[in-house]
């Protein structure tokens, strides 16, 4: 049996730790870096599979460092997938040493590692931005329900999907930086989300579907503004049933500039936006093996869905 990493949250620190180990323990897991967050810390992804596979998929944790318990679930699956490879396990039904040969899985799972220390830790003296993020912070030092980046953007809302619009709505909500929903002065203004969008662009041939984790409410989020990608449809209800998820449709502010807005919107492809696990965020880490529990079929079964 795996165990679930304690019952403790990861920091940026102990989430490269846990990967680098990882990869020096299975050395089909390669371990790189797709960029830097606003103060320099190197933002991790480990991709699965082998490099002749024809398709492959990319799945997006933690843009919101209030919903960090989605960096569990990333790393949760990482190890299990490689357990599974390395011992010639199956995993519903899906010979994982064939899965490894026919797609690739690119997992990034923390894409907001300065959220998520501002979060766990607050924001000490050594931040030149501190006084100005306690001001964001509507004064306050406390930093535990923090969700956007190091400098006040809502990381999910500062992609190329609608911005302008959103920017009008932003104002007649006099949203400005702050830890949450704010989208930045325009899109992929953030180191987090420029390194994400780059890369996808750069290495858009091999990413054939996107799955990006969010907490909560149990939902699947599959079409922007009314429009999907082919198969999406077929996909979004393969993964409702699978998960117990209920399929919806984002309204209002969420439904701009949004990692999945973005890649359909771009790239005509199925992506997902999965709202893992229910009751109030920050969600606690315990309930992490039970959100895995459920979302674990989608993990290994999205690959061989695209
Ligand atoms: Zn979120």
């Amino acid at each position: 049996m795996l165990n679930m990493n304690e019952n403790k949250e990861f920091t940026h620190e102990r989430l490269t730790d846990k990967l680098q180990g990882l990869s020096e323990k299975y050395s089909f897991l390669k371990l790189s870096y797709i960029g830097k967050s606003l103060l320099g810390k190197p933002i991790p992804m480990i991709t699965i599979g082998d490099e002749s596979a024809k398709k492959g998929v990319m799945y997006v944790s933690t843009h919101h460092a209030m919903e960090n318990i989605c960096t569990h679930l990333m790393v949760k699956f990482i190890e299990e997938y490689a357990e599974c490879i390395s011992n010639g396990r199956y995993a519903y039904g899906i010979n994982t040493r064939v899965l490894h040969k026919m797609r690739q899985i690119r997992v990034v799972p923390m894409l907001n590692p300065d959220g998520v220390e501002y979060r766990l830790c607050g924001v000490d003296e050594s931040n030149p931005l501190r006084e100005r993020l306690i001001k964001y912070n509507m004064g306050s030092e406390d930093f535990s329900h923090w969700s956007a980046n190091g400098r006040g953007v809502d990381l999910n809302h500062n992609y190329d999907a609608y911005f302008e619009e959103y920017k009008k709505l932003e104002s007649d909500n006099n949203l400005t930086p702050g830890k949450t929903k704010y989208s930045g002065e325009a899109p992929e203004s953030e180191n987090e989300t420029a390194a994400l969008a780059s890369y996808i662009r750069f290495n858009e041939d091999k990413i054939n579907g996107l799955l990006t984790f969010h907490t909560q409410g149990e939902e699947i989020f599959y079409r922007s503004r009314g429009k999907e990608a082919p198969k999406s449809s077929f996909i979004a209800n393969r993964l409702s049933k699978m998960t117990g998820y209920a399929l919806s449709e984002a309204e209002g502010m969420a439904s701009y500039g949004g990692l999945t807005d973005w890649f359909i919107k771009e790239f005509n492809k199925p992506s997902f936006t999965l709202e893992c696990g229910r009751g109030i965020n920050p969600l606690d880490i315990s309930l992490a093996e039970n959100i895995y529990f459920k979302l674990r079929e989608t993990l290994f079964t999205f690959p061989v869905l695209v």
